[in-house]
């Protein structure tokens, strides 16, 4: 990703034992799991963190005037501030709690709905997952507003060169991921987004596949609304994050209905909450929320720029190791990628590869990673993916590259 970095001493073996999950075998083989890009393993830091509240902390939040509840919803609040810090958003008030990418994206999708026209146009890129693809869909089947589509070069990067085409007047929203879960690329969204403001259009960052290896800094890419999901950070399932500008937040209506969103209700008028409870209706995930928090203390416990650097090394390392494996293509091949491949083998169908990997105790994905466009593009029906994280090991490659060799003989 950046060649320039220095080579960190990064101890992998102490890292791995706050992972219990690896002590796993699967298939009577040790679990060597390269599916981080769906979802990230969990430290006993997280668990315990869970265990904890529950045993020691629950109660619900915001509303009690009891101890208990008073300490939950402290512990709720610090755990935004972390969030907030991490991401470092001016305010607190612009993190609002989601159950994930796939519902800040929904929530910004919704608010939208009363101010788009048939004279806007919305641009989504050729990379995205399908989260960021079909809210918008959606938002434009109701507004009349066109969706066009920055493309993708064969690299797996975006033509930069079409999208300063695709703006203009009309344009009123960009959707970039910051991080291609698919391919990995990593693109340059501090561009896109400035080019974007300067014909007045808002942005929305798909952060999803980035913040467990990237630090975004939401001031400095100056993003409207950044996106992410605890889980695939080392927090749990089940949460996530909606970044947005304190101007954006204010002029959104809320997207759903119910407790912990009002003011004052009446059945004549409901008035709606301050930010950022304006967007939390009913009972958040409390637990969830204050593990996410815990999970942005272990990473940056470790450092993400060290993280970044030896994930680096383990893409490296891959990418040569498969490449010399006759009849391997690897898509994405963009100079910034995070530590993702995507890859096929000439004449064997992704998802034989990865059933005979995972006899072998090795977990990839297979098929078309929720980013059928991306498939569409290379005309191919899917790939085999294999995603690293820090916990992962140069022995484990070894393991899938000798693996990817196996089910070559076997199946060709
Ligand atoms: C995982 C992912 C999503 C969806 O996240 P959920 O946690 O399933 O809501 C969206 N975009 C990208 C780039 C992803 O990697």
């Amino acid at each position: 990703m950046n060649a320039a970095k220095p080579h960190i001493a990064f101890d992998v073996d102490s890292i791995r034992k706050d992972f219990p999950i690896l002590q796993r075998t699967i298939n009577g083989q040790p679990l060597v799991y390269f599916d981080n890009a769906a979802t990230s393993q969990k430290p006993t830091q997280v668990i315990n963190c869970i265990v904890e509240f529950y045993e020691n902390y629950n109660a619900n939040i915001h509303r009690g005037v009891h101890s208990l509840s008073q300490e939950a919803t402290d512990l709720y609040e610090k755990a935004r501030q972390k969030i907030q810090k991490h991401f470092n958003a001016a305010d607190a008030h612009e993190i609002i709690f989601t159950s994930g990418t796939t519902h800040s994206i929904n929530l910004v999708a919704h608010g939208f709905e009363n101010s788009l026209t048939e004279e806007d146009e919305v641009l989504v890129s050729a990379l995205e997952h399908h989260s960021n693809i079909v809210p918008w869909q959606m938002l434009c089947e109701k507004t009349g507003a066109q969706l066009k589509v920055i493309p993708m070069t064969p690299e797996g990067e975006l033509d930069l060169e079409h999208y300063s085409e695709l703006l203009s007047e009309n344009t009123k929203l960009v959707f970039v991921n910051h991080v291609s879960n698919a391919l990995g690329t990593i693109n340059p969204i501090e561009k896109i987004i400035k080019q974007a403001h300067q014909v007045g259009a808002a942005v929305l960052i798909d952060g999803a596949q980035a913040c467990p290896h990237l630090i975004p800094d939401v001031q400095k890419l100056n993003a409207d609304f950044y996106v992410a999901s605890a889980h695939k950070m080392c927090g749990p399932t089940g949460v996530g994050m909606l970044y947005g500008k304190t101007e954006w937040l204010k002029k959104l209506p809320p997207y759903q209905g119910g407790g912990e969103m009002i003011s004052e209700v009446t059945f004549e008028k409901t008035t709606y909450a301050d930010l950022p409870h304006k967007f939390e209706a009913g009972t958040p995930n409390v637990c969830g929320g204050i593990a996410f928090g815990k999970a942005i203390d272990y990473l940056n416990a470790i450092g993400l720029e060290a993280i970044a650097a030896y994930e680096d090394e383990l893409l490296n390392y891959a990418t040569e190791k498969l490449l010399e494996i006759s009849g391997l293509k690897i898509y994405g091949t963009s100079k910034n990628k995070t530590a993702v491949i995507s890859f096929n083998v000439e004449g064997i169908h992704p998802y034989d590869i990865g059933t005979l990997l995972d006899k072998m105790g090795i977990a990839v994905r297979t098929g078309h990673h929720c980013a059928q466009p991306i498939m569409d593009f290379y005309k191919i029906p899917g790939t085999v993916r294999a995603s690293f994280s820090f916990y992962n090991t140069k022995a484990e490659i070894d393991a899938l590259v000798q693996g990817v060799n196996k089910a070559k003989m076997m199946l060709s």
